[in-house]
């Protein structure tokens, strides 16, 4: 329709944008990251003068790197990863895990895997990993203390269009209402200094770019759980 090729035409604009602001920025803090290690050597011995100085600027200086290369996988996901392919979801989701095993180890969460879905799904495999994995790490850092992480992927139609819905459910903190309302939205985040507020606004626009969705329950003090439904490839 009109209004769909209005809204992608306006996302590949701001993608555009974003990139280029992305890349301008690369350069001025790849600079602040030289000088600061040339800063440090320089110090040697006497490093001790400015330590809490140049570490809390390495550390912001990281933030932005952070910042900088989600957004750009954002608005240039081709030249960050590979071609949109027929996947499996449970093979997905299975390549995901290791990639936070030492975070599961870290908080004693035990993880239930159920994988039944027999449907392909059509996605950029690096785009889906990048959408589980931050929806994993949320998750583990919801439950500092522990808990259960359950994974699973299943065949399931929505408005009679066949697909797979993959569910990441946590027994953590959970979110109170007004937070629910806000975490897709870029830069939202509750965890101060630690977050970008970037994953689930950045996850939800890949989604639904692949003509799925993204949606979310959540019980305070009980948990969470993010639903991910995509459809069949053709
Ligand atoms: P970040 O993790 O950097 O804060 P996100 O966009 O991934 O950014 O998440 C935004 C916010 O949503 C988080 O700061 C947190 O408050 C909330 N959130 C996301 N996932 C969960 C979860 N599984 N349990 C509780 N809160 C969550």
């Amino acid at each position: 329709t009109t209004k769909q090729l209005i809204m992608s035409e306006k996302l590949a604009a701001i993608g555009e944008i974003t990139a280029g602001v992305a890349h301008e920025i690369n350069n001025p803090v790849a600079v602040l990251q030289g000088n600061l290690d040339v800063m440090r050597s320089l110090l040697g011995d006497r490093a001790d003068i400015a330590r809490t100085e140049i570490r809390l600027m390495d550390e912001q200086v990281g933030r932005i790197n952070q910042i900088v290369t989600k957004l750009l996988q954002f608005a240039k996901p081709e030249e960050y990863a590979g071609f949109v392919e027929r996947h499996d979801a449970g093979s997905v989701i299975d390549d995901c895990l290791p990639l936070v095993q030492h975070l599961l180890n870290r908080a004693a969460i035990e993880v239930k895997l159920t994988h039944t879905a027999t449907r392909l799904i059509v996605m950029n495999r690096t785009e889906l990993q990048q959408v589980i994995v931050n929806l994993l790490v949320n998750a583990i850092h919801a439950m500092p203390g522990g808990g259960t992480l359950s994974l699973t992927d299943q065949d399931m139609a929505r408005d009679d269009e066949p697909g797979i819905l993959i569910t990441i459910a946590d027994t953590g903190t959970g979110m109170s209402a007004d937070v629910m309302e806000r975490i897709f939205d870029p830069f939202f985040t509750t965890k101060r200094r630690e977050g970008t507020g970037l994953g689930l606004s950045i996850s939800k626009t890949l989604i639904d770019r692949q003509g799925g969705s993204l949606d979310v329950e959540s019980t305070p003090d009980d948990g969470t759980t993010f639903y991910i439904w995509l459809p069949e490839a053709n």
